[in-house]
């Protein structure tokens, strides 16, 4: 689903945010993506939704190699996927209904089918009685719930969240990462950025490591030592 060979990113500015990294993620998978602030978690995201474009390399996503992608191809591509932000982006002057349904209208549904995907996405994250609400009325954790049904919604078969429990407390990370478990559980991958290395730990998924755009580490990650 998510193959990176090589890949280097290297900024106008001339640093270099990544430096030759490798990896494959198979479809269904769910991963971690951790390291310092600055280490290239958000740059790395960026390429695969062709927000930024490598340096060197090849990225290939879906199997569709994205340093071949003409530009009238990337609204296709972004289209499967779905991404949720720590801050996530919702606008106020709209109910969480028209928030979820964006990503539809742009792709030109029916109003019908609209209706049917954002109550479909919507259940899913527990919020289905809250379609009228404008998101500013709810909490924290429900606003993240309301930005993870917009990036679910038009079934992308790879979703990313970057920080996506950055302002939450542990309770409620868990709830989210929770979420995201679920629907890996139905076959979606699932990359997820966190430096929340206690809760990362807990979920006992494949973790990437980053450090200053290396890949340090890709595998579980160790047990912590208890006592001596
Ligand atoms: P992380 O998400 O792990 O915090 P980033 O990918 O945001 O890391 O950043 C990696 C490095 O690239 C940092 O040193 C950052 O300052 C730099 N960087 C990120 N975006 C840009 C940009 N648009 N132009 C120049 N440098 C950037
Ligand atoms: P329909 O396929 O009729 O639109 P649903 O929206 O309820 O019905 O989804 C059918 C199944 O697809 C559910 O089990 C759902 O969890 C799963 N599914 C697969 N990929 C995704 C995705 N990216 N987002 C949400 N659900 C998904």
């Amino acid at each position: 689903m998510i193959s990176f060979s090589q890949v280097s990113k290297r900024y106008p500015t001339g640093h270099e945010a990544l430096g030759g990294i490798s990896f494959d993620i198979e479809p269904a998978e769910m991963v971690f993506l951790t390291g310092h602030s600055g280490a290239g978690k958000s740059t790395l995201m960026k390429l695969i939704m062709l927000m930024e474009r490598a340096s060197t390399g090849q990225v290939i996503i879906g199997g569709r190699n994205l340093n071949r992608m003409r530009a009238s191809q990337i609204p296709f591509h972004r289209r499967q996927v779905g991404v949720v932000f720590q801050n996530h982006q919702l606008l106020f002057d709209r109910s969480v209904f028209e928030n979820v349904a964006l990503p539809l209208q742009v792709a030109g549904f029916h109003s019908r089918e609209v209706g049917r995907r954002v109550r479909a996405a919507l259940d899913k994250v527990g919020l289905l009685d809250k379609e009228k609400l404008n998101p500013i009325t709810l909490s924290g954790g429900e606003q993240q719930r309301v930005g993870i049904a917009r990036a679910v919604v038009n079934k992308p078969p790879l979703l990313l969240a970057d920080e996506p429990t950055g302002n939450l407390d542990p309770a409620l990370s868990a709830e989210i990462m929770k979420l995201f478990a679920q629907f890996n559980a139905v076959g979606v991958t699932v990359m997820i950025a966190s430096h929340d290395l206690a809760l990362v730990r807990r979920l006992r998924k494949r973790v990437l490591t980053l450090a200053n755009g290396s890949l340090v580490h890709d595998g579980l990650l160790p047990e912590p030592q208890v006592g001596g």
